[in-house]
């Protein structure tokens, strides 16, 4: 019987477990928490009864994710729920560009914006199932459908700077923009249209949606699964080298590049050994979850029915913002990610006690307390919010990189997106999965199409394994 090790039980390593599982191959995943999950784990926290995402939160890429649609997840406790606004983005004055599923709603409050949003996602969120196939993997590649590719893929080679100028009206220009921010690099830069399109196009199909009961629900209906497939899981198990590892047909790796370089040491071909030892990473994350009495009072009522609110300001100072974080430096207001999963989900809360997640862009390894910085984004379109604070949980960049060694100082995409690592990968190839010795891959979110809670880059390269293994 064929055999494969996974070494890291994220959602792309426990997708290539079930991947392989599901063709007849023996698995066994070694992880190093105490739960598998990776960056898609939730738990109770703060105050008895409240459920945090610790990481992942929002779904558009995972509902639409080719290889999760076609797993029965709803047998196995998956709700996708939305709330009545995707996103929003509140902007000094009171005003907020609002993000529906529907394309049309979204336009309709954008005013002067309203034809340039129905020409950017109206026709191709419509065909997105036809299509999404081709940006779920490396993106060069023959693709299946490529004229209604070229009409998304336009757009995503500009800077998002440069489409920003596009927009008549600062809501629509920073609605677009905290989107794009998503990328993590500063908007001047070729192609930082492209991961916001992506998560607008994918959002106008399916939405945002969160999992009922947080979103470590996603993994455990994957570990059942696996284990209906006979599939091993091992935790507290952290691979140091690649002498820990059992003998095995197939070895995946769902881990950082120059974690892969240190494990395998020089069993790497020289050529992948020194691309994975200068592998850059982005800007951190710095995240505080609150235990908040009763809603969020925000200046804006229409900010109170969304799930996710983007805390910049308008695009320019959102732009200078992620400019200074990428060179090291920490704004006084940096951008802030905030999530209302409780408006979606009410099983969330412990009666008038709602749990708020948030996380602010910061540079790579910041070693300072963002807490204030982000208190104070919130209150700027939110005064009295604070008055509201019950409990806080804090992760600085530090835990989150000793809470999952895949980010690295921080970064929470496992790798920076610039222009070679988001078209390539980890190295400048179009083999991205291959390590260069046969039967081993690396299938983390390093790897196309990049991070999210999808699953396509472990069942990418578990595709590979078995072609490869075939032939
Ligand atoms: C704060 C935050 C917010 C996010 N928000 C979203 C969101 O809203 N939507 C979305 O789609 N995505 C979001 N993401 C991104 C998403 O979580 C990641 O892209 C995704 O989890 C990557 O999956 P992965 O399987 O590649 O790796 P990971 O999830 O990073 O999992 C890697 C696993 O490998 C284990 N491991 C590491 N080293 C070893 C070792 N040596 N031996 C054994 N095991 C090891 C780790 O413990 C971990 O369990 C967010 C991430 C963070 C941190």
């Amino acid at each position: 019987m064929t055999t494969a090790t996974i070494v890291g039980g994220g959602p792309n390593g426990l997708a290539a477990a079930v991947y392989l599982a599901r063709s007849g191959v023996d698995v066994t995943v070694l992880e190093a928490a105490d739960t598998v999950g990776g960056g898609v784990r939730s738990s109770g926290g703060i105050v008895d009864g409240l459920i945090h995402d610790h990481c992942a939160a929002f779904h558009p890429m995972a509902v639409g994710s080719p290889f999760l649609a076609g797993l029965d997840l709803q047998s196995r406790g998956v709700r996708w729920l939305l709330a009545d606004a995707d996103c929003a983005h509140p902007i000094d004055g009171g005003r907020a560009g609002v993000l529906y599923t529907s394309v049309g709603r979204t336009a309709d409050g954008l005013a002067a914006d309203a034809a340039l949003w129905r020409g950017l996602f109206e026709s191709t969120s419509g065909s997105f199932d036809t299509w999404s196939s081709d940006i779920m993997g490396p993106l060069l590649r023959v693709p299946k459908h490529p004229f209604r590719l070229a009409r998304f893929g336009a757009p995503t080679a500009l800077p998002a700077a440069v489409l920003a100028r596009a927009f008549r009206t600062p809501e629509g220009r920073a609605l677009f923009g905290g989107v794009a921010a998503h990328t993590f690099r500063p908007l001047n830069r070729p192609l930082t249209s492209a991961i916001g399109l992506g998560i607008l196009t994918a959002g106008h199909r399916h939405g945002w949606p969160v999992v009922e009961g947080g979103s470590g629900v996603l993994i455990a209906a994957l570990v059942d699964i696996l284990k209906s497939l006979g599939g091993q899981i091992e935790t507290g198990c952290r691979v140091e080298s690649a002498a820990d590892l059992p003998a095995s047909d197939i070895t995946m790796y769902d881990l950082a590049p120059t974690a892969v370089a240190q494990l395998l040491g020089d069993r790497l071909p020289p050529r992948i050994r020194k691309a994975y030892r200068k592998f850059r990473y982005g800007p951190g994350a710095f995240k505080v979850d609150f235990a908040i009495d009763g809603p969020i009072p925000w200046s804006n009522p229409d900010v109170g029915r969304a799930g996710t609110v983007h805390l910049g300001g308008e695009f320019a100072e959102i732009a200078a913002t992620e400019k200074m974080i990428s060179t090291g430096k920490m704004p006084e207001r940096p951008f802030v990610l905030l999530g209302q999963q409780f408006l979606a989900d009410p099983s969330r809360s412990a009666g008038d006690i709602n749990p708020v997640y948030s996380y602010a862009h910061v540079p790579n390894g910041f070693t300072g307390d963002a807490t204030e910085a982000i208190i104070g984004q919130i209150e700027r379109f939110a005064p009295g919010f604070r008055d509201r604070i019950v409990g806080t949980a804090v992760r600085s960049t530090t835990e989150m990189s000793v809470y999952n060694p895949n980010y690295v100082g921080g970064d929470i995409c496992t790798g920076a997106k610039d222009l070679p690592q988001l078209v390539f990968g980890p190295r400048t190839t179009l083999d991205p999965y291959s390590l260069g010795i046969a039967g081993s891959y690396i299938c983390s979110a390093a790897t196309p199409p990049g991070p999210g809670a999808h699953g396509m880059c472990g069942a990418n390269a578990a595709a590979q394994a078995l072609r490869e293994l075939g032939g």
